[in-house]
């Protein structure tokens, strides 16, 4: 059977691999070496060198990523950051005006608010479900139009097939951010998105214990951004590579297991009545569950919520459970609860942060792959207290 019509689970484990292994091995091994042995004739783009992305680790990775997807090509980085900075500065030219969603994860909100102008870029923000928005800021010089699958922290679902209309009816390069939903969830290249972008430390790893990132997609476009990345040096160190790859073949597993969780918990909050806002896909409630219904493959484990004592319960409500750890990332395997407006968004000002509907008092809630059961008696024991 041809490979793309493979199974998630599969290609999760077998996609890209080389094989035979080498010397025999099931798992490959970890090539720690910044440079490889020249071989007769070989041209200046065949050289072998760790900052190029191209040792074997890197090129499993790159293979099995854009599989994932259904892709033609993809490059990992030292970080989501590493990912969406360098696609920036590969495709876009002094001058370029770029669309965003309005909420987005903290730092590609800052960077495009702070850092954009001093390289001569220029960029508005406008509602993901409200695509007269988007013809309203449309400029000649718009290049781009970047959204998240499930925007962090109010996991909102975007009209994403309409943001690829746009993108194509005004020649844009369409990017996503889909870190939240996880190729499991979600493959973005299929409903014809130009390239789809990770923050590996997040699901595709998903045991918190390194920082990566991931740019998938069309392969001109992904051939530019690994030539930037070679020169601003983003290549990720190879072990990295091989912990990524190690965590990539559960992906499967631990996301469904992590969606299913989620909606269970996410229902039971909105039943309580200490609980003003739960903002979760999987919910009828939520503005974007038809879409996310056609579009996902599961609703994914992020969700959020505001209590009504406001921030100060949020700060008892962190203090009184027992199973979630209040850290910030997400996407690891077990449960972590944040405040964004502390972590995830703090450098944004309070007025950016109303204005793009982050509370004070707002809990993100990652959830990870403990007993379902056990989180929700957790949660309601948490909730009981305040
Ligand atoms: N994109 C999203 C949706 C994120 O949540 C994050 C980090 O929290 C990033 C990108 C940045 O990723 P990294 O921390 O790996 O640089």
């Amino acid at each position: 059977m041809p490979e793309r019509r493979r199974s998630i689970d599969t290609r999760l484990i077998h996609a890209g691999e080389i094989r035979p292994g080498i010397e025999g091995a099931v798992a490959l091994p970890i090539f720690q070496s910044a440079n490889f042995e020249s071989v007769e004739g070989e041209a200046y783009h065949d050289i072998k060198y760790m900052r190029l992305s191209n040792s074997p680790n890197h090129m499993v990775l790159g293979r099995k990523l854009a599989a994932l997807e259904g892709a033609e090509a993809a490059v990992v980085a030292t970080s989501g950051m590493a990912a969406i900075t360098t696609i920036f500065h590969s495709l876009l030219s002094a001058g370029d005006h770029v669309i965003f969603q309005d909420c987005l994860y903290g730092g590609t909100y800052d960077y495009a608010r702070r850092e954009f102008r001093r390289h001569d870029l220029s960029c508005d923000f406008v509602d993901g479900e409200d695509p007269d928005a988007w013809v309203e800021a449309l400029r000649p010089e718009t290049r781009m139009v970047y959204v998240e699958a499930i925007t962090n922290p109010l996991v909102q679902v975007a009209d994403l097939e309409a943001v690829v209309a746009f993108a194509r009816k005004h020649e844009l390069i369409s990017v996503i951010d889909n870190t939240f939903a996880s190729p499991v969830n979600f493959r973005p290249p299929e409903i014809g998105f130009d390239l789809s972008l990770h923050s590996g430390t997040k699901y595709l790893n998903g045991h918190s214990d390194i920082v990566c990132g991931a740019v998938i997609g069309q392969a001109d476009l992904v051939a530019r951004v690994k030539k930037m990345m070679n020169y601003l040096g983003g290549s990720l160190d190879a072990h990295a590579c091989f912990l990524l790859h190690r965590g990539l073949k559960t992906l499967a597993l631990r996301v469904r297991q992590q969606n299913e969780s989620a909606l269970a918990l996410a229902r039971a909050l909105e039943a309580h009545p200490a609980v003003t806002r739960v903002n979760y896909p999987g919910l009828a409630s939520n503005s974007g569950h038809e879409r996310a219904t056609r579009l996902f493959d599961g609703f994914g484990g992020m969700m959020s919520f505001e209590l009504a004592g406001g921030a100060e319960a949020a700060k008892r409500f962190e203090a009184a459970v027992t199973i979630p750890i209040v850290a910030p990332s997400l996407g690891g395997v077990e449960t972590l609860l944040t405040l964004p407006s502390a972590t995830s968004h703090a450098g944004l000002t309070p007025e950016e942060r109303r204005e793009v509907g982050v509370a004070d008092g707002l809990i993100r809630v990652s959830v990870g792959i403990e007993g379902t059961e056990d989180l929700i008696a957790d949660f309601e024991a948490a909730l009981a207290t305040l």
